[in-house]
């Protein structure tokens, strides 16, 4: 976590950010959208603010949101949630993640996870002192191997961490992928957690909570946010789903992370996840456009596009434009197209990283407008 100088390594998103910033670049980096998100919730927020909801919210998260979960997961997925034993409101998906990680693995446990991974993930393991191993997504179409997972689960896995749909890549797992993870977390007696913050970010394909699986919602804990969703990512209100006693051990880590969160966030988020049908098709719509142009204007401009199945990314190919090494490439985009984009191997270990190395990920999440203009002034590379 720290550099071997001892400061604190910044994340790859807030140095890139950092560096849109200093050059006025457009930053196609960090995935966060550039409009807001519905009045109704705005307004919901307001309105909280004003009524006086200013004060610590209770432990588990309160009540109405609480509510509004389990009743979302009813409603797309058919899950029976408890609202008061089996739903825990976080700091966003990222402290759901840690507070799961820490509350479950001891030193030297393993946790595996999918390679090209979230940051956060190599982390928070670290963090937990587990030890961390990766099952590669492979090209063409960044699904992993099912040899390579059967390998990669043992005796010694306590976790297997999924991300579906996945950053950086927008694969979405195939239910097969989906069983023989259910089927091996039962024969190595591990639990799954499953990070799903773009559920419902997906392009003509359809989501499958690995929880619905016949065996699974006993041993999963699932992940979501309301950011993604709702274009709220700085009000961090994020929530788990998982059997009453997991619930309870990630409650007692989450105390002394931040205690509670985000009050008047929290029954504005309610109002989100309430929102009609046609709501959450429309947002799927509106970023599959938004896709398609960023992903029409990179393959004009000489990249190949791995086109993704949901979430705010795609990931290109440099080698045909001459770059064979985008960690380079991506800190010399300011200048030469006034762009940024994240190197795909900040999401790898080593070697894998050195099998991408000429892969870098782009996020569409952007006005129309935005993509356009980014999209021209990539095709100066060529
Ligand atoms: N998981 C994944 C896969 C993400 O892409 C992100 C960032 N958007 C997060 C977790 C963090 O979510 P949050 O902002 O709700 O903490
Ligand atoms: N999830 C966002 C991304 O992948 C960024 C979140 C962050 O900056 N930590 O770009």
């Amino acid at each position: 976590l720290l550099s071997p100088d001892g400061s604190i390594r910044s994340t790859i998103f807030a140095e890139m950010s950092a560096l849109a910033s200093a050059t006025g670049a457009i930053n196609l980096g960090q995935g966060f959208p550039d409009e807001d998100g519905p009045a109704e919730i705005l307004d919901a927020a307001r309105q909280a603010i004003s009524d006086g909801l200013n004060q610590y919210p209770p432990g588990l998260g309160m009540p109405v949101l609480r509510d509004a979960i389990a009743a979302h997961q009813k409603r797309f997925y058919g899950l029976e949630v408890d609202a008061d034993r089996e739903v825990l409101v976080t700091a966003g998906a990222t402290e759901a993640l840690a507070a799961t990680l820490l509350a479950l693995v001891d030193d030297g446990d393993e946790v595996v996870t999918l390679e090209p991974f979230y940051d956060a993930y190599g982390a928070v393991i670290a963090l937990a002192r587990g030890i961390h191993r990766t099952v590669p997504l492979r090209l063409p179409a960044f699904l992993p191997d099912h040899d390579e997972l059967r390998a990669a689960v043992t005796d010694r896995t306590r976790v297997i961490l999924i991300n579906n749909p996945h950053n950086p890549t927008g694969t979405v797992l195939p239910r097969e992928t989906l069983e023989l993870i259910v089927d091996l977390a039962h024969k190595h007696d591990a639990i799954i957690v499953t990070d799903e913050v773009y559920e419902h970010l997906t392009f003509g394909v359809q989501h499958v909570p690995v929880a619905t699986l016949p065996g699974a919602r006993e041993r999963t804990v699932t992940i979501s946010s309301g950011g993604k969703t709702f274009n709220t990512t700085g009000w961090k209100i994020g929530w788990l789903t998982a059997p009453h006693e997991i619930v309870t051990a990630i409650l007692a880590v989450k105390q002394f992370l931040t205690f509670v969160n985000g009050a008047p966030f929290q029954p504005a988020i309610a109002v989100g996840l309430g929102l009609p049908d046609e709501f959450f098709e429309h947002i799927a719509r509106t970023l599959q456009s938004k896709r398609d142009i960023l992903s029409a204007g990179l393959a004009k401009a000489g990249f190949d596009i791995f086109t993704p199945q949901a979430g705010y990314f795609v990931v290109a190919d440099a080698a045909p434009l001459g770059y064979p090494d985008v960690a380079t490439l991506c800190r010399q985009l300011p200048e030469l197209a006034g762009v940024v984009g994240i190197p795909i191997s900040a999401f790898c270990t080593e070697q894998l990283g050195r099998e991408y190395a000429s892969l870098v990920r782009f996020a569409y999440c952007k006005k129309v407008e935005v993509l356009e203009r980014a999209s021209a002034q990539l095709g100066r590379l060529g």
